[in-house]
């Protein structure tokens, strides 16, 4: 590195490292690179969105920053990088022991080679004319043994064949674990791990902001009377709506079975019930058509309890309040949102 590269890299991480304290960003190296960047401005794009999100909420929650990391950082080069390692690892070990085994049957060879030329040294000095039946066997030897060999190399063609088969089921593997790690399976909206991490986050950063909690009303009734996998139909359709309503820095997670949260930064209660409200009404006017009879499925509510950060929360404390006004919401009829 020239030395007024080294300069602008140590002025960058002293601007970013200040930013990141701030901000109560984790220190690992993906912030790193996305702070750095940051500062460094060299994608404008990156420092649009950022801004964007710093200004209205405050916060970048680890979920923003893990999403603004892999659209502008982590490029394709990055991936295939990674991807890449993963396969050499595999095709190294697989590579490596299939070598042993040639080296131990060439070595094999060479042995039987040596005996078999040593055999016909002695008996051509043995005989003043070897015969031909004298010499074939020997020679006979050497082919066998040639064809053992053959064979080892297709044996040594197959492994490398399985070696690479394997390196492309790794590499969808891969890319399959690194979606898993934050998003939930059936619905494709961030799971209850991504939330947990955004929750403790925003609330050791004191940043204020707001919590809805919802639970689809009578949801059992559904699957009883349509079966599993349309209750899996509906509790997709109502991920589908809640991501189309989270805007940037909202984040709507599948909190478990057939409840869901979203995180709402730097907005009152006030705001944030007029939201769940909001939800409330445009899952209730749901209909979603049941393939097995059918028959359209109306009638979905969901009861929404709504919390905003108070001083001396902890994460715990503030979904145990969201969800007490779950439950009376469940109380005093479904199909609405608390504290009223
Ligand atoms: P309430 O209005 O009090 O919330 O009633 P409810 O029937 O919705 O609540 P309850 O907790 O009794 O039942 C929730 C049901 O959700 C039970 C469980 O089998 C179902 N469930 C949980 N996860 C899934 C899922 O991924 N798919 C489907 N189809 N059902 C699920
Ligand atoms: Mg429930
Ligand atoms: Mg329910």
């Amino acid at each position: 590195m020239k030395k007024n590269e080294f300069q602008k890299s140590t002025a960058n991480l002293k601007k970013a490292l200040p930013l990141m304290m701030k901000h109560h960003v984790a220190a690992n190296p993906a912030n790193y690179a996305l702070w750095y960047t940051y500062v460094d401005k060299t994608i404008p794009q990156l420092n649009v969105e950022m801004d964007a999100i710093l200004k209205e909420f405050g916060v970048l929650s680890p979920v923003s920053s893990h999403h603004l990391y892999n659209h502008h950082i982590a490029d394709k080069a990055e991936i295939d990088l990674i991807e890449l390692k993963t396969s050499m690892e595999a095709l190294a070990t697989e590579v490596s022991s299939t070598m042993d085994d040639a080296i131990n049957d060439t070595s094999t060879f060479s042995d039987v080679l040596n005996q078999s030329f040593d055999n016909i040294s002695t008996s051509v000095q043995g005989t003043k004319n070897p015969t031909l039946e004298e010499v074939m066997p020997l020679i006979q030897e050497l082919v066998n043994e040639a064809n053992d060999i053959r064979h080892s190399t297709d044996f040594i063609n197959k492994q490398l064949k399985n070696a690479s088969d394997e390196i492309s089921r790794l590499k969808s593997q891969l890319a399959k674990v690194q979606c898993n790690a934050l998003f939930d399976s059936l619905t494709s909206i961030y799971n209850r791990g991504a939330f947990d991490k955004d929750l403790a986050m925003f609330c050791h950063a004191k940043q204020p902001f707001s919590l809805i909690l919802l639970d689809i009303d009578h949801f059992k009734n559904f699957n009883d009377e349509f079966g599993h996998l349309f209750g899996d139909t509906i509790i997709k359709g109502i991920a589908q709506r809640l991501k189309q309503a989270s805007k940037a820095g909202i984040t709507a997670y599948r909190f478990g079975g057939e409840e869901f949260v979203l995180l709402v930064p730097n907005k009152p209660l006030r705001v944030a019930r007029q939201m769940a409200d909001a939800l409330r009404l445009s899952i209730s006017k749901m209909a979603i058509k049941d393939r097995r009879s059918g028959q359209t499925v109306g009638n979905i509510t969901a009861s929404f309890g709504v919390a905003e950060l108070q001083e001396g929360d902890t994460p715990e404390s503030l979904v145990e309040r969201a969800d007490k006004l779950l439950y009376d919401a469940k109380r005093a009829g479904r199909n609405r949102v608390m504290p009223f």
